[in-house]
C-alpha cells in the first residue's frame, strides 16, 4: 500500500526541483582597518548602487576614523552596511615566522578563544558596546574545529569562509564531510548554506573570489560567468573582495558593480540576513 505522505513528500520535492528559489546575492569587503581612499571610493562605490555589503573588520587594526566613518555612513544607508569580526590581527606567528593565517591547529582552543573574545572587545569599543556582532569571518578562510567552538563561545551565530563551486573544492568538501572533518589541517570543509555540526553556527560563504587579496581575480567582463557557474550550484551566492587591491583600479571596480548592478536589487541581501532567512 502506498504511504500517502511519503507519495506528498516526493511530489513537493520534484515541484521544488522544478522551480527552485530565486538566487540570492551577498557582497563581503574584508580586511577594514584604517580609514584610507581605497575605504571610502569602494563604499561609496556600492551606496550608490544601492547594494549591500557586509565588511570584516580586523579588530586591531581598526582606527577611531574609520570606525566613525562606517557608523556615519551606517546612520544614513542602515540596509546597506554590515560589520562582521575578521579575526583578531590577521597574522600568526609561530616563533620567527609568519604564518598566513591566523588560526588553525597552530593554536589551541583557549588560544582561539581568546584571541575572538579580544577581538570583540576591541569591535565593541570602537563600534558601540551594545552592538550586536555575530559575524565571524576566519582570515585566509583557514581554520579548525577548536575556531568553530571559539567563535560560537563568543556568540557568533554565523560564520563565513568560503565555498568554491569548482570540482576539486566539491569533491574536498564532500570527502571531509563523509569522514566529519572539519578541516583538512587549516584547510576548511565547508557546510555553505547549513548549520555547522560543530557548533551553533550557520555557515553562509562566499563562491567567487573577485580578488584574492593582492590582484583581481575575476575581472568585470567575467562576473557574468562566474556568477552562472555559482547559482548552477547554490541559491546563495557571495562575492568577495578586498577594497586595497582597487586602490590602484578604481574604474575596474565601477565596472564591476555596474555588472552587479544588472541583478535586481531586491536579490542582494546582508549576509547576516541570509543566515536568518
Ligand atoms: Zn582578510
Amino acid at each position: 500500500m502506498i504511504d500517502h505522505s511519503a507519495a506528498q513528500d516526493i511530489q513537493v520535492s520534484m515541484t521544488e526541483s522544478r522551480t527552485p528559489r530565486p538566487v540570492r546575492y551577498f557582497v563581503r569587503d574584508d580586511d577594514i582597518g584604517a580609514l584610507t581612499p581605497a575605504v571610502t571610493t569602494f563604499v561609496e562605490a556600492f551606496v550608490a548602487r544601492g547594494i549591500p555589503v557586509s565588511y570584516q573588520i580586523i579588530p586591531a587594526r581598526l582606527s577611531a576614523e574609520c570606525a566613525d566613518y562606517l557608523l556615519a555612513v551606517e546612520r544614513d544607508h542602515p540596509g546597506l552596511i554590515e560589520f562582521g569580526q575578521h579575526g583578531l590581527t590577521h597574522q600568526m606567528m609561530r616563533g620567527a615566522k609568519q604564518l598566513k593565517r591566523e588560526f588553525g591547529p597552530e593554536k589551541s582552543l583557549d588560544e582561539q578563544t581568546a584571541d575572538i573574545a579580544e577581538g570583540l572587545r576591541l569591535l565593541r569599543a570602537r563600534l558601540g558596546q551594545d552592538r550586536d556582532i555575530s559575524l565571524f569571518t576566519p582570515p585566509q578562510h583557514k581554520f579548525d574545529r577548536n575556531t568553530l567552538l571559539a567563535a560560537a563561545a563568543a556568540g557568533h551565530r554565523v560564520f563565513s569562509a568560503a565555498c568554491y563551486p569548482t570540482p576539486h573544492h566539491r569533491l574536498a568538501y564532500a570527502l571531509g564531510r563523509r569522514l566529519g572533518l572539519s578541516s583538512i589541517r587549516h584547510h576548511g570543509i565547508s557546510y555553505h548554506g547549513l548549520d555547522r555540526p560543530e557548533a551553533r553556527l550557520r555557515e553562509i560563504s562566499i563562491a567567487i573570489a573577485v580578488d584574492n587579496g593582492r590582484a583581481i581575480t575575476c575581472k568585470s567582463g567575467d562576473i557574468p560567468a562566474a556568477l552562472a557557474r555559482a547559482a548552477a550550484r547554490t541559491d546563495t551566492v557571495g562575492l568577495m573582495f578586498h577594497h586595497a587591491v582597487y586602490a590602484d583600479a578604481p574604474q575596474e571596480l565601477a565596472a564591476i558593480v555596474q555588472r552587479l548592478a544588472e541583478i535586481p536589487p531586491a536579490r542582494f541581501h546582508r549576509l547576516g540576513d541570509l543566515a536568518e532567512g
